[in-house]
């Protein structure tokens, strides 16, 4: 893998999810690289054979954080802060170091075991939550559509860990993969670790996208006969999957007492 050094750009970027007004991505492209992606979409190198990096991600970020309160940044949006460059070059330990002498928090997405290492800064910002993200209930599929991401089981057991260290964990199921994701195989793996648990469909937006000719070609060679049905569901539409897919999710919600977001 080659590791570059990017343009100077801003690092602290908007955010659009709930309770998050910020998000920083310490890499510049994800060397996990899952099929379903929507950062591919817009990918600045070919992820099998090079990211980026930021020059300077501290100098920079000390700057662009001087005018903000304290408050939880995200990570884990375009780019997994623990993908397999992060053993060497430490640059989400960087970030969190800083967040933490700065006062702020952090909530922390991936789909990686390394989270661990960083348990002893986590603890040190109130407030903080780490996610791991879990699409498949079994490996068998997981690998076919999350090339180089930690198994389920090391993530499961990083979730484990986060929790027992007293951080506040979720798992965000995500995508739904229709007629291949478990959601209640899945939710029951998950459920004693997480105090949250997310769920988002998958959503493609263009037939041309990188993830859809991912996903697609994914599904051609082990589930050629879903490849029809994923167009109708992944482009927005068949709102009566989703719905049924919505009440199975309600029920399993009422039957099990769980604290459930339901974004389908
Ligand atoms: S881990 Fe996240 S950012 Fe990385 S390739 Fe997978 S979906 Fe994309």
């Amino acid at each position: 893998m080659k590791i570059s050094k990017c343009s100077l750009r801003k690092i602290l970027n908007p955010c659009g999810l709930e309770e998050h007004n910020y998000q920083v991505d310490p890499y510049i492209g994800c060397e996990h690289l899952c099929s379903y992606c929507y950062a591919l979409n817009k990918a600045e190198t070919d992820w099998e054979k090079e990211i980026l990096i930021h020059e300077d991600i501290i100098g920079q970020l000390t700057l662009e954080m001087n005018s903000l309160e304290p408050q939880s940044i995200y990570m884990g949006m375009n780019s997994d802060p623990y993908q397999p460059s992060e053993r060497t070059f430490k640059q989400t330990r960087k970030v969190l170091e800083l967040f933490a002498e700065k006062g702020f928090s952090v909530c922390i997405l991936t789909k990686s075991g390394l989270v661990i290492r960083d348990i002893d800064i986590i603890r040190k910002m109130p407030d903080s939550s780490v996610g791991v993200s879990i699409a498949f209930q079994e490996e068998r599929t997981r690998q076919m559509f999350e090339k180089n991401a930690s198994s389920n089981k090391v993530r499961i057991e990083a979730l484990k860990k986060l929790k027992n260290s007293g951080i506040a964990t979720y798992t965000l199921i995500c995508p739904v993969m229709p007629f291949i994701t478990n959601l209640e195989s899945v939710i029951e793996q998950v459920a004693p670790y997480s105090d949250t648990i997310w769920v988002y469909r998958l959503h493609i937006e263009l037939e041309n996208d990188k993830n859809w000719l991912n996903v697609k070609s994914v599904l051609d060679q082990h589930f050629p006969e879903l490849t029809d049905q994923y167009r109708k569901i992944a482009f927005g539409g068949n709102e009566p999957y989703w719905k049924k897919v919505r009440k199975s999710l309600e029920e399993i919600q009422k039957k099990k007492c769980l604290n459930l977001r339901i974004r389908i």
